[in-house]
C-alpha cells in the first residue's frame, strides 16, 4: 500500500455506465488514493456533464473538446460552446482531441479539420491538449510539428512506435499510460514505459474503457489505476510510491492542477 496519491489524468465519469454509483465509484478511488481524476470530453453533452461533475466534487477536474468519432458534429455554435466552457477554473485542458483512423466515424478529412480547428481553440486559450491518436501516426505528428512550442500536451493511450514517442517528447508533449501496458500482447509498450524519462509519464483509466488485464472484462473505474501503476513501477524497479510522486507532479504541471502535498 502506498501513501502517495495519484491523479488519474484521463476517466470518462460521464459516461452513462457511472449513471448508478458514481458515489460508490468515487469512494473506492479514494480508498486507493486516487484523489484528483480528469474527466475527458467526447462530445457535447459530455463536455456539459463533466463540467457539471467537476463543479460538484473537490477532486473532479474536465476538459472539453470534441472526440474524433463526434468531428461530424463540430460547427460554429458549437465551437463558441466549448470556448464558453473552457472559461471554467474547473476546466485544465482541450480534449480529447485528435484522429482515428481505425474506426473512421466520422469522414478522415472532417477528423482533420475538426482536430485542426480544435488545436487553435487550445492555442488561442493557451490550454494544453489531450490528443486520442488511433492508427493516425503521421497525421496527429504532422499536425503537431505545425504548432511546435505554441501547444503542449498529453498523448493519451499512446500506441506508437518508441521513434514516435521520442517525437511526441521533442514537441514537448507527455505520455500517458493506461490498462493497455498490462496487456500480454502489448510488449512494445512495455519497452516504451520502461524506457522513457520519469517526467514525461502520466497515468490514466480511460474509464470505463480499456480495464487492466486482470480486471478485463469488468468496467474499468479510476480504482483500479493502481493496478497500471504497480505494473509499470515493476518494468521501471522502482517503487509505486515513486511512480505516484512523479506522475502527480507531471499531471500538476502539464494540466496546472494545484499543487498538492
Ligand atoms: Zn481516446
Ligand atoms: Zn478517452
Amino acid at each position: 500500500m502506498t501513501d502517495k496519491m495519484f491523479v488519474d489524468s484521463h476517466a470518462h465519469l460521464q459516461w452513462r455506465s457511472f449513471g448508478n454509483d458514481l458515489k460508490a465509484v468515487l469512494e473506492r478511488a479514494k480508498e486507493k488514493r486516487v484523489t484528483r481524476i480528469v474527466n475527458i470530453g467526447f462530445d457535447l453533452a459530455g463536455c456539459l456533464k463533466g463540467v457539471e461533475l467537476a463543479e460538484n466534487h473537490a477532486g473532479l477536474y474536465a476538459t472539453v473538446g470534441i472526440h474524433p468519432h463526434d468531428a461530424k458534429t463540430l460547427n460554429k455554435k458549437m465551437l463558441d460552446k466549448l470556448r464558453e466552457l473552457a472559461a471554467n477554473p474547473k476546466v485544465v485542458a482541450i480534449g480529447e482531441i485528435g484522429l482515428d483512423y481505425y474506426r473512421n466515424l466520422s469522414p478522415r478529412e472532417v477528423q482533420r479539420q475538426a482536430f485542426e480547428t480544435q488545436l487553435a481553440l487550445a492555442e488561442e486559450l493557451g490550454l494544453p491538449v489531450v490528443i486520442h491518436d488511433r492508427e493516425a501516426h503521421d497525421d496527429i505528428l504532422q499536425s503537431l510539428s505545425r504548432s511546435k512550442g505554441r501547444i503542449t500536451g498529453i498523448m493519451h493511450c499512446f500506441s506508437g512506435s518508441k521513434e514516435m514517442a521520442q517525437q511526441c517528447l521533442d514537441l514537448g508533449f507527455k505520455l500517458s499510460f493506461n490498462g493497455t501496458v498490462t496487456y500480454p500482447k502489448n510488449s512494445e509498450l512495455r519497452e516504451i514505459a520502461k524506457w522513457i524519462d520519469l517526467k514525461n509519464m502520466l497515468l490514466e483509466t480511460d474509464c470505463p474503457f480499456l480495464s487492466p488485464q486482470e480486471v478485463r472484462g469488468k468496467r474499468n473505474e479510476p480504482s483500479f489505476l493502481p493496478i497500471i501503476a504497480r505494473e509499470i513501477a515493476n518494468l521501471r524497479r522502482m517503487s509505486v510510491d515513486n511512480l505516484a510522486e512523479a506522475t502527480t507532479r507531471n499531471a500538476e504541471e502539464i494540466l496546472k492542477l494545484p499543487v498538492e502535498h
